[in-house]
């Protein structure tokens, strides 16, 4: 193993970079941009960007791109190389400071959901010097931001920067009321937890729905799944071990702080969780892990599977979103802290975000839709479609007894005065968490836990900063009006908790007995993201992401359309993929079993042997396969009669109840064919085959 620190960041043009190459009024320069939003001057640009040119030259890089993260979910690249030419036919390497600064990629083959046909077509990016540029494949790559020549936003950083300002302006004011005066800046903190399947790429590589689609779309249950247990925290295989210490080391490289490695839950299954960073900087990061994993992956012979649904009967891969507020001075605002000043500030930021929860169940809801992380959530294996929220019993008491104004219990003194007594002394890393539940305090952070595993951590991380800006906006308001500040704060404090309590869930999330209460408290319920997706344009929230400068109505609107066409777009895939894989490989697989099952029977009757066996089989092959020929039938009519003028929502609606639960019927013939069919005659790897496939 090769030097750690030494290894860690050589791929990057980071911080210490910086400082060694830069002309020291340079690099100030540049750190005031970094560090306050500055703009940068062409003069200054000019100089960093030799500076990044020659230390990629160094390490080999031919070329650099504008690396940017469109409404795809994946991130973009443009190669342009550094030559210029030069007096007898030669060239030399050039790179500018406005080549560094802004490019102009060709914006109309990236979905902009209605944003082209209003504005030009061409868009720009923009370098995010918050985030530091690293080398990948030869090629220097500049993390930007990526908008139409309107200033619209066609990515998911724009609006999470955006979020990020909003954020630190409210939590600012909020901190000013207790007196920090020192404070200058609030970030988000960001931890994602990152689920995976690894399975053989030989494998992969026959299974079609895989490939297509990034799930199977058949498959009988294997004999062996999950059952036992025995996968979770389980001996992790060599293949797979070497894989994750070459994909730790591919991290590190990019200065990607990788740090646990485990087997999940399911067969196959693992997780990787890097050390939280900057909100921006975590979602670049995770952006750029799931592409390594990919990568690293087909260089051990392995596919890695990042669909939040790849296989049916065991569990899919999520992401567990670790959020928490953090000063420029480190001081951590969701820590509960020791002092009676630090709980008080802790509980009104906690009730904020209690609040902004209940507030916008909806947009914690959309931010999470996608046609593949419909089949995790309410699939009673991961968080219900239902928010809420979980605290843990001794916050969760604690809340009470400020809500009733009566005294709490683990504490000799009186009822809780807040701002004057301290808070009792609670566990904070409280080992009865509840796994269940999609949004948990962890003892100094959030855990959103209903993102997909392809999920871009941008727009869930986007919702909740705005979320909580704006009831932090109305705090403030608040406060800063009042004469008697700890009076205020207290009353303000317990009607929070009175209004907005109900979000709180402790018990099991995947019961029938939450939803139905969940019901009488009247949460929301989105089974779907055809449910979900429409509530994101409504009046409320057109004027809350106004308000903070997040997203326009135009954004807004342009950003739910392509959310439901590509909703509509994938189950369409999906569909097709699905008869494609009926007709050219189930039916002639069956077909060709049952040939050979008729031929036996023949001559086993001209034997005079009974031939009962096959006869029983043929009956129900032939049977069955009549049944999925006729579902396929179905399928194929139902894509055909896809409302093509009606508006996306009822497209995606049609997609859901029509499509998407033909797919259903059509699968559950095919999977009984699976068992009844013999295994030389079946035309693609099985479950069994794919889940243990990884030695
Ligand atoms: P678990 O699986 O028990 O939830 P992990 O260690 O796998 O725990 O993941 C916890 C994640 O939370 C890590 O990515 C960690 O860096 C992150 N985290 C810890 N503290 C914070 C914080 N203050 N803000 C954001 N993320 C945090
Ligand atoms: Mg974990």
């Amino acid at each position: 193993m090769s030097n750690v620190p030494e290894m860690f960041g050589s791929l990057v043009f980071n911080d210490p970079m910086m400082k060694e190459r830069l002309p020291k009024d340079i690099y100030k320069a540049l750190k005031k941009t970094r560090e306050e939003g500055k703009p940068l001057d062409l003069h200054v640009a000019n100089v960093v960007a030799a500076a990044m040119k020659n230390w990629a030259i160094e390490h080999g890089a031919t070329h650099f791109t504008h690396w940017f993260q469109p409404m795809t979910g994946i991130t973009a690249e443009k190669h342009d190389s550094f030559i210029s030419p030069v007096e007898g036919g030669r060239v030399v390497m050039e790179f500018s400071g406005k080549e560094l600064i802004k490019g102009e990629p060709d914006a109309s083959s990236f979905p902009s959901g209605g944003l082209r046909a209003t504005f030009e077509a061409r868009g720009y990016t923009a370098w995010d010097p918050t985030s530091d540029a690293f080398l990948k494949d030869g090629t220097l790559c500049i993390p930007t931001a990526f908008c139409s020549y309107g200033g619209e936003a066609l990515d998911k950083k724009t609006p999470l920067l955006r979020s990020m300002e909003a954020l630190d302006r409210q939590a600012l004011r909020v901190l000013r009321l207790f007196g920090n005066e020192d404070v200058t800046r609030v970030d988000t903190t960001v931890g994602p937890e990152q689920e995976y399947f690894l399975v053989d790429n030989e494998l992969y590589k026959k299974r079609k729905d895989l490939v297509y689609t990034g799930r199977t779309l058949f498959g009988a249950k294997p004999p062996k799944g999950q059952e036992l247990e025995d996968h979770y925290f389980g001996v992790i295989k060599p293949r797979v071990s070497a894989y994750m210490k070459d994909l730790d080391e591919e991290l590190w490289k990019l200065g990607i702080l990788a740090r646990t490695k485990h087997n999940e839950a399911a067969p196959a299954q693992h997780e990787l969780a890097p050390i939280f960073t900057t909100g921006n900087l975590a979602t670049d990061h995770n952006q750029l892990t799931m592409e390594v994993m990919k990568k690293v992956a087909a260089r051990h012979g392995m596919a890695c599977l990042l669909h939040e649904k790849p296989f049916a009967g065991v569990n899919g891969s999520g992401k567990h979103n670790n959020w928490s507020l953090s000063t420029n001075t480190g001081v951590n605002l969701l820590e509960p802290g020791d002092s009676p000043r630090e709980n008080a500030q802790f509980l009104l930021f906690l009730v904020a975000i209690l609040r902004a929860v209940d507030e916008h169940q909806d947009l914690l809801r959309i931010s999470v839709a996608s046609a593949g992380n419909d089949h995790r959530l309410g699939g009673y294996e991961a968080p219900p479609a239902i928010v809420s929220m979980f605290i843990g019993d001794d916050l969760a008491e604690i809340l009470e007894s400020i809500e009733k104004g009566t005294p709490y219990k683990k504490r000799d003194t009186g009822e809780i005065e807040i701002g004057v007594d301290a808070l009792p002394h609670f566990p904070k890393d409280t080992t009865d968490r509840n796994r269940t539940s999609p949004f948990a305090f962890t003892g100094n952070k959030f855990e959103f836990r209903m993102l997909g595993s392809s999920d871009s951590i941008a727009c869930p991380n986007m919702m909740l900063n705005v979320m909580v800006a704006d009831v932090l906006r109305d705090f403030a308001d608040q406060l800063e009006r009042a004469e008697d500040f700890n009076a205020a704060l207290n009353k303000l404090i317990r009607r929070t908790i009175k209004e907005h309590k109900r979000i709180l869930f402790n018990g099991n999330n995947y019961s029938d007995e939450w939803r139905e209460e969940a019901a009488r408290r009247g949460l929301l319920n989105l089974p779907s993201t055809a449910d979900a997706l429409p509530y994101y344009c409504s009046e409320e929230n057109v004027a809350l992401f106004e308000r903070h400068g997040v997203l326009s109505r135009t954004e807004i609107g342009s950003r739910c359309e392509i959310m439901l066409e590509n909703y509509c777009k994938q189950l369409q895939i999906e569909a097709l993929t699905m008869l494609d894989l009926i007709h050219k490989d189930i039916l002639p697989a069956v077909c060709a079993y049952m040939k050979d099952l008729s031929a036996t029977a023949v001559s086993k009757k001209e034997l005079g042997v009974p031939a009962e066996l096959e006869t029983e089989l043929l009956k129900k092959l032939s049977a069955r396969s009549s049944g999925l020929y006729r579902a396929a039938g179905e399928l194929a009519q139902d894509v055909d009669n896809a409302p093509k003028d009606a508006g996306a929502a009822q497209q995606a609606r049609y997609y859901h109840e029509t499509v998407f639960a033909q797919m259903e019927r059509a699968r559950a013939v095919a999977d009984e064919l699976e068992v009844l069919t013999g295994r030389e005659y079946w035309p693609f790897p099985t479950y069994g085959d794919l889940l243990f496939s990884v030695r």
